[in-house]
């Protein structure tokens, strides 16, 4: 069991008050948690508090810990909000609720709808922190999954794997990517983990020796050449990654290259380049391998430089040259911006040098691309108002990029995208479709397949019948009654939004030109009440 002293022990520049706030949720949630086991017989304690460590380790602040250790509590009934609220203030309440309301959104393994189930996460988490415990959370229901019943597991599994996972990815956290993979994949496809599980340990075995000579004689290079204080560490591939790369490969391992990789770490940008420099003019490079991600970071705002050298004591081998900096970027992502709470307390305060270092590393395309998929339109008496339903902390992650020198791109993209925004809706399967704002249910029966649409003979949201006129809004569950002798009408086209719907009808009614889309205005969008 996790011992309050190790959590305390992983918080680094914690106060003691911040120290006090995580041992009273530590002694709080155990006390919730009192008698209710897992699926192990264990306490179930034991999760929150693996969970609360996993966060001290990713360098979270005390409200993110403590949301950590009490998690559970409230969806199992054990505690009040109002008492959490009281006992632990509202910022802990709020992320404990938006991790209860992720958990309510299940995949049901259907490809494609995984990155509409990405998006919605991520427009759920209404603040970074609640998808970073959500992960962490996920991260110990993993290795822990051995004893939840069969049935189960591959579901949970293939979730990790294909939601989970990739999200960790997108908010650069490397690490947490690569170990949510490796879990779930025994789950997913037992026989494949188990072969590459075994080519792995061969390789292992085979290169071991040559790479420690060469780790050796680099070394021994880049002192002479006067990069100092630097080390150097031998990473193997991820087990999930290696299968993904094997299946590209023709599962041929002699032409995959950086099963092995030594890394170099090293003080400064400067460094980078020379040990580059040294590491070519000691081996040489494979041609058309060179990448340098300092210079264009990926989009999830990992650096590093890679290149494959052919060396005589290891044969073919990838080199990854970074900074302390972007080492620890690459493993904890956008964890590592979070640390001693900058970015839930407001960034935007923070002075402009801070500022660049911070977020410089990050690129934020993912994140840029899902801002107009958030928006939404309310109407205002003086006509149509644009109001954001960004979560704070994207808006906060945009409002810093925007500071940042050489991003007027950026802040006219966000202008210009205001009004193409999104709605996410439910199959009654669950399955989360992804359409324009004020779609309706004939644009969701052609996303979801064009018989379907060409037959729709009525729609349901929510339980009700609708018009085929009423514009869905998020978190609508829909229905569509489907009957052979039904057919597109003409009237169709003026109320389908969709390219897709509209080419299909067109079709349908033996239409060979396209006329004039009609304007859609936005006169008609419907009052919601949230909570569906
Ligand atoms: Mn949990």
């Amino acid at each position: 069991m996790t011992t309050v002293k190790e959590i305390i022990g992983e918080m680094r520049g914690a106060s003691s008050g911040d120290i006090a706030y995580v041992e009273k949720a530590y002694e709080y949630s155990k006390k919730a948690h009192e008698g209710q086991t897992r699926y192990s017989g264990e306490p179930y304690f034991i999760h929150a508090a693996a969970t609360a460590k996993g966060l001290a380790e990713y360098g979270m602040d005390a409200v993110t810990i403590a949301a950590g250790l009490l998690h559970d509590a409230v969806e199992d009934g054990r505690v009040s909000r109002e008492e959490m609220e009281k006992e632990f203030g509202a910022e802990l309440l709020f992320i404990v609720d938006g991790v209860t309301k992720l958990g309510t959104h299940k995949y049901h393994g259907a490809e494609r709808h995984a990155e509409s189930l990405r998006r919605l996460l991520v427009a759920t988490a209404s603040d970074i922190r609640v998808l970073i415990v959500k992960l962490a959370d996920r991260k110990h229901n993993m290795e822990t999954l051995e004893h939840v019943p069969e049935h189960k597991r591959r579901r949970i599994a293939l979730e990790t794997l294909e939601i989970y996972a990739p999200i960790a990815d997108r908010l650069g956290m490397g690490k947490m990517k690569s170990i949510l993979e490796d879990l779930a994949f025994p789950y997913v496809d037992p026989d494949a983990a188990r072969h590459t599980a075994e080519m792995l340990k061969t390789k292992e075995q085979e290169s071991e020796e040559g790479l420690a000579k060469m780790q050796k004689e680099l070394k021994k290079e880049l002192a002479k050449k006067g990069v100092q204080h630097f080390r150097t560490k031998i990473r193997m591939k991820g087990l999930w990654s290696l299968h993904q790369k094997l299946k590209r490969k023709r599962d041929d391992i002699n032409l995959i290259h950086d099963i092995a990789a030594l890394r170099v770490i090293v003080p400064t940008v400067e460094d980078c380049y020379a040990a580059l420099g040294v590491t070519h003019a000691l081996y040489k490079p494979l041609p058309g391998k060179f990448k340098d991600y300092i210079a264009f970071p990926k989009p999830n705002g990992y650096q590093s430089i890679h290149t494959t050298v052919v060396t005589p004591e290891a044969g073919i081998v990838e080199i990854q040259i970074r900074s302390e900096e972007m080492h620890r970027n690459a493993q904890f992502g956008i964890a590592s911006h979070m640390s001693y709470k900058q970015l839930g307390k407001g960034v935007v305060k923070l002075d402009k040098e801070t500022q660049k270092s911070r977020f410089s590393a990050l690129s934020f395309s993912w994140i840029r691309s899902l801002i107009p998929s958030l928006m939404k339109i309310t109407k205002k008496e003086n006509g149509v108002k644009s109001v954001a339903s960004v979560p704070s902390w994207l808006a906060e992650l945009a409002e810093a990029h925007a500071d940042i020198a050489g991003s007027e791109e950026f802040v006219a993209g966000l202008k210009e995208d205001f009004f193409s925004h999104r709605v996410f809706v439910f199959t009654p399967k669950g399955d989360v479709i992804d359409l324009p704002a004020e779609s309706t249910p004939i644009d969701f029966a052609y996303a979801i397949h064009s018989d379907l649409g060409d037959h729709i003979q009525g729609a349901k949201v929510n339980g009700k019948l609708v018009s085929f006129e009423t514009p869905l809004g998020n978190g609508d569950i829909v229905e569509i009654i489907r009957r052979d002798s039904a057919h597109p009408s003409a009237k169709w086209l003026e109320t389908a939004r969709t390219a897709i719907a509209r080419r299909h009808i067109r079709n349908a009614l033996g239409m060979t030109e396209a006329p004039k889309p009609s304007r859609r205005r936005h006169s008609h969008t419907r009052k919601r009440s949230p909570g569906h």
